[in-house]
């Protein structure tokens, strides 16, 4: 079966298609035109949610529905000591026209207002999937310190900001093989690649019948 993602985010794609080598990954634009998806839930479920839908119908109009599934990532950061915030605004922390220097800097800037150097904090990803047989979502979290320096050059977004729970370097600092093995995005796939193994039973024993 293949796999369709609703995202073009090419950081994302490279982490996903590393956790799923098993399937036929297809990042958004090589299938379908890109488009803008309206965001406007309140969560990081809703979020992922809202994008395999939108995928999903515009695969409909190309009666293409049946032969992928939709894969979404909603994720982010939560920092404590900033009230959960950045949270699902975590991509447009700075703006409309943000960017991941921009959206660390505004961080770290938050953080040295309250007159911090650091806060606990963690990362959370939703993963949404959508195929014939339904709409479903799985969570990976993964939990440690947000700091205001930046260190190392591995990852994206706030990596060269956090330390994971047990380390002492910040995920821009670790090997990617460490990212690999306790991200929240990993812990996420995970629980999806139990429900994709199940559907893709279900969906074999529907042709015998
Ligand atoms: P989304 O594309 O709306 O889900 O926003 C995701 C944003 O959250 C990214 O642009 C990053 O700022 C942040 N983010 C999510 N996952 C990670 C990660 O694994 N490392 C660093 N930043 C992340």
């Amino acid at each position: 079966m293949k796999i369709l993602l609703a995202t073009s985010n090419a950081d994302k794609v490279k982490e996903i298609k590393e956790f799923f080598a098993e399937y036929e990954i297809y990042a958004l634009g090589e299938v379908l035109d890109p488009f803008e998806i309206n965001e406007c839930g309140t969560s990081f479920k809703q979020n992922a949610l809202i994008k395999v839908r939108a995928v999903h119908e515009a695969l409909k109009s190309k009666n293409l529905q049946s032969e992928f599934f939709v894969l979404s990532d909603d994720s982010g950061i939560c920092v404590d000591a900033l009230g959960g915030a950045p949270g699902i605004f975590s991509a447009r922390f700075s703006g409309s026209d943000a960017t991941d220097a921009s959206n660390r800097e505004k961080l770290a800037r938050k953080l040295r207002a309250l007159s911090l150097d650091s806060s606990p904090a963690h990362y959370t990803a939703a993963i949404a999937l959508k195929c014939d047989l339904g709409e479903f979502c799985t969570h990976g979290f993964m939990y440690g310190t947000a700091i205001t320096q930046q260190r190392g050059h591995n990852g994206f977004g706030y990596d060269f900001m956090f330390i994971p729970r047990g380390f002492d370097r910040t995920i821009g600092e670790l090997p990617a093989a460490v990212k690999f093995k306790i991200s929240h995005r990993t812990k996420g796939l995970a629980l999806m690649q139990i429900l994709l193994k199940n559907l893709e039973k279900q969906m074999r024993l529907a042709k015998f019948h």
